[in-house]
């Protein structure tokens, strides 16, 4: 039976240099990949993959944005999911990712998927966000926390898998 993939958005934002295009890249690298075509349309800014996770296939836009402040300039976009990403070291994309948390969180009451990814994660000597800074962010907005390297490939499939488990969850529920 050929039945047509579903298909979510999903925005991934962050700070200019955290690392968002670098993790884009990786996933369509993954190992969760599907039949369908990855391809990316640079116009659009946008990076469609065919993921199959529980042997069902979906597929995943993903479009990349810098600047926190864009976001009410496209308010009929309402992405699936968000991947928060800031580099675990750079305190101000920490901090950037506070703030466009909370905006995302009042806008649709508190109701929309997040995922925090702090990225950068091999660079253990450079680091000055902690795991616990990130956690604790995360759990106080009741979001999901990963920690990532687009350099090393570290959590890269786990991050695409996450985000697809939590879009499901939320449409068809546990
Ligand atoms: P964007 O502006 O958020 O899309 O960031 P890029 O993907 O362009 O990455 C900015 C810079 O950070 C590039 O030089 C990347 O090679 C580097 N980078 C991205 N991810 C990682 C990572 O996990 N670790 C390290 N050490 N560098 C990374």
């Amino acid at each position: 039976l050929d039945e047509c993939p579903s298909q979510y958005q999903v925005l991934v934002l962050g700070s200019t240099g955290v690392g968002k295009s670098a993790i884009i890249s990786q996933f369509t690298t993954s190992e969760f990949l599907g039949a369908s075509d990855v391809h990316t349309d640079s116009e659009e800014n946008k990076t469609s993959v065919s993921v199959i996770l529980n042997q069902e296939e979906s597929v995943l836009e993903l479009f990349e944005e810098n600047n926190v402040s864009t976001l009410n300039d496209n308010s009929d976009f309402q992405a699936d999911a968000y991947m928060l990403v800031y580099s675990c070291a750079d305190r101000s994309s920490f901090r950037s990712a506070c703030a466009t948390l909370r905006r995302l969180k009042e806008e649709a009451g508190g109701s929309k998927t997040v995922m925090i990814v702090a990225n950068k994660v091999d660079l253990v000597r450079k680091r000055l966000v902690t795991s616990d800074d990130g956690k604790n962010f995360a759990n106080s907005y009741n979001c999901k926390y990963i920690e990532t390297s687009a350099a090393l490939n570290h959590n890269i499939d786990e991050l695409l898998a996450g985000v697809l488990s939590q879009i499901r969850l939320k449409q068809y529920g546990p």
